[in-house]
């Protein structure tokens, strides 16, 4: 699929705005990606509406075309639509006791994350109590004792033979008794959505005075997110999501559905078996992650730090003869510098050997960087266009000038002479690209 949208950008040339023709052909790549994904078909639709809506019009970035601009605002839209910042789940202050019921299907991970979350709590300086609630699934009670066990909190349990919300209730007392001030209700799960789970959950929350409901969801349950999500949170209520399972090969997709459907934040992901395995939810990893394109989305980041397009060519000419001066190489090191680390866009170009990139690195060394810019404007104009001139007595002057020791008057020189051999071998590239292509 990246293979595909590198296509529709090849494709379309620069314009100042864009017009619905841009968008509507990006669009098509952009919805096959989040159908990929796993992300619900009402979800899609809604959102390349509005996507759309949005971008036709607008101007293009200088720098992107207009199908890298197209998924630029995309991806805003997706981080925007998962919500822009991270989010905890919400405590209650002090040492009042918050309870926290877990609800979700059977096997979405509700046992392992009501660990993962206690171990968090506590690491925060928290007491939690976990409460096993499932009383129908053989061995849950002790797969909650022995996870508990592993983090160190303990576990309340009355057997299978008391109803899910006397246990609930008793967890709370010993909780006040024995002074913690979080209880986790692990409760059960079906298959699939029913009536009698929803109703176990609800008498819970009839009983006693639950703060936080969390939704556990599978990321692999896919385009089912949407109804699981839904119907838990209008039959009873959810305050957060948590995602498991995003360390298997899964796009993610149900995050977006489950976000555009009820709205509720994406609290925690779960990213493998072993109970540190907990992270924070990152809107704008989701969104590259469902978008499948993280090489895509790094050039368009590398394009923001606005490489001056006029100066980009006009140095093509220079490598193309191979005329390069230093000036020259002030003015890339300065863009090096404005792109935040050149490393990643040189990985793309096809052709990049580790020894070079290395090279490139070393350069690019701030303290370096500060040096190199003095010695080279301690040089004269003619100099710094004809590197040539520079004789031991002129590489003097200018180690003088910029306050450092000649050898790195001789390293710079040496440096230069490198990359303008290598940026000859790049000349070489561009242009081969650039006949196949008719465009730089
Ligand atoms: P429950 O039925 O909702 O309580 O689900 P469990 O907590 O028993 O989890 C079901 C299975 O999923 C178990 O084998 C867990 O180890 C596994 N699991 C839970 N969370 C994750 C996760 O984030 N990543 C992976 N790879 N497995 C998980
Ligand atoms: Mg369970």
């Amino acid at each position: 699929l990246s293979e595909k949208l590198q296509n529709v950008f090849k494709n379309l040339r620069s314009k100042g705005r864009l017009t619905e023709a841009d968008v509507k052909i990006a669009l098509k790549e952009v919805k096959l990606a989040l159908l990929e994904a796993d992300v619900s078909f009402k979800v899609v639709k809604q959102f390349i509406k509005n996507v759309q809506e949005r971008a036709i019009g607008q101007d293009v970035m200088n720098g992107l075309n207009p199908g890298q601009m197209v998924i630029k605002i995309v991806n805003e839209e997706l981080v925007n639509l998962m919500g822009s910042e991270t989010t905890e789940i919400a405590l209650k202050p002090g040492n009042e006791i918050t309870v926290i019921m877990m609800a979700g299907l059977q096997g979405a991970g509700k046992t392992t994350t009501t660990a993962k979350i206690a171990a968090k709590l506590k690491s925060k300086g928290r007491k939690p109590l976990l409460a096993a609630c499932d009383v129908y699934r053989p061995a849950a009670i002790r797969q909650l004792e022995i996870n508990g066990e592993k983090v160190g909190v303990e576990v309340f349990s009355m057997g299978d033979k008391q109803n899910p919300v006397d246990i609930a209730k008793a967890a709370i007392e010993h909780a006040r008794n024995n002074g913690y001030n979080v209880v986790i209700l692990d409760t059960a799960g079906r298959l699939h959505v029913d009536e009698s789970m929803m109703e176990e959950l609800e008498n819970i929350k009839a009983a006693v005075d639950v703060y936080q409901t969390i939704l556990v969801v599978d990321a692999m349950t896919g385009q089912d997110a949407v109804n699981v999500a839904d119907t838990f949170n209008q039959k009873v209520g959810i305050d957060g999501v948590i995602l498991t399972k995003l360390d298997g090969d899964t796009r993610g997709g149900a995050a977006l559905s489950i976000k555009a459907t009820c709205g509720k934040p994406i609290l925690y992901v779960g990213m493998g078996e072993k109970l540190s395995d907990l992270e924070q939810f990152y809107p704008d990893r989701m969104a590259s992650r469902i978008l499948g394109m993280g090489d895509v989305m790094s050039l368009i980041e590398k394009a923001q730090a606005n490489i001056d397009e006029e100066k980009a060519r006009s140095m093509e000419q220079k490598l193309k003869k191979a005329q390069l001066g230093f000036d020259d190489y002030l003015e890339s090191m300065n863009q090096m510098k404005n792109m935040g680390g050149m490393r990643k866009l040189l990985e793309m170009l096809p052709g990049m050997g580790g020894g070079q990139l290395k090279q490139i690195e070393d350069a690019m060394d701030e303290k370096k960087m500060a040096q190199i810019e003095a010695m080279i404007l301690s040089m004269t104009p003619k100099e710094r266009a004809n590197p040539d001139l520079l004789n031991p007595s002129r590489k003097k002057r200018i180690a003088a000038g910029a306050g450092v020791d000649i050898s790195e008057v001789n390293k710079l020189v040496k440096q230069f002479e490198q990359s303008r051999k290598m940026m000859k071998q790049m000349g070489g590239m561009m242009n081969s690209k650039s006949a196949k292509r008719g465009k730089f």
